[in-house]
């Protein structure tokens, strides 16, 4: 994949407010934040959607974004939070550079969401079970 915004930032050649960093995984806060706080937490592997993440790199943010996650809380005085990670540009990606965002709710402040939840079959679920359970064993 080719180079984003978030490789200039981790190259240091685009500066930002770095929050948190180790070996595997950069956090800083957004540019453009929907509350105070608002934090993207990034895997320094190169990668434009999760599920192409290496375990290496997604362990590492699995064992890092809740200690993120309690900073932006305690530091921004919220309670609520969103955990936010589009992946494609029909998901709302704009940088294809896998990212969590770690959103403070505070007040009106923080991610609004459009939620349109259809009724669950046990046609469907069957169906798409199947395809998911040959998947999961396919890796
Ligand atoms: P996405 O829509 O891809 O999930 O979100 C990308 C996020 O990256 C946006 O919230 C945007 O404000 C943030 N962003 C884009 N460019 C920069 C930048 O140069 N610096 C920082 N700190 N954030 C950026």
């Amino acid at each position: 994949m080719s180079e984003t915004i978030f490789d200039k930032i981790l190259s240091g050649e685009i500066p930002c407010y770095k929050v948190f960093e180790d070996e595997h995984v950069f956090a800083f806060l957004d540019i453009g934040p929907l509350s105070v706080g608002h934090t993207l937490v990034i895997p320094k592997e190169r990668k434009a959607f999760l599920h192409e993440l290496s375990d290496e790199s997604a362990a590492a943010i699995g064992r890092v974004l809740p200690r993120i996650a309690r900073a932006v809380m305690k530091a921004s005085g919220a309670v609520d939070y969103n955990i936010l990670q589009n992946n494609g540009a029909r998901a709302h990606q704009v940088v294809m550079h896998v990212h969590f965002h770690i959103i403070p709710k505070i007040a009106k402040a923080g991610l609004g969401i459009g939620w349109n939840p259809g009724q669950l079959t046990s046609e469907a679920a069957t169906g798409i079970l199947e395809r998911m359970h040959s998947a999961l064993e396919e890796g």
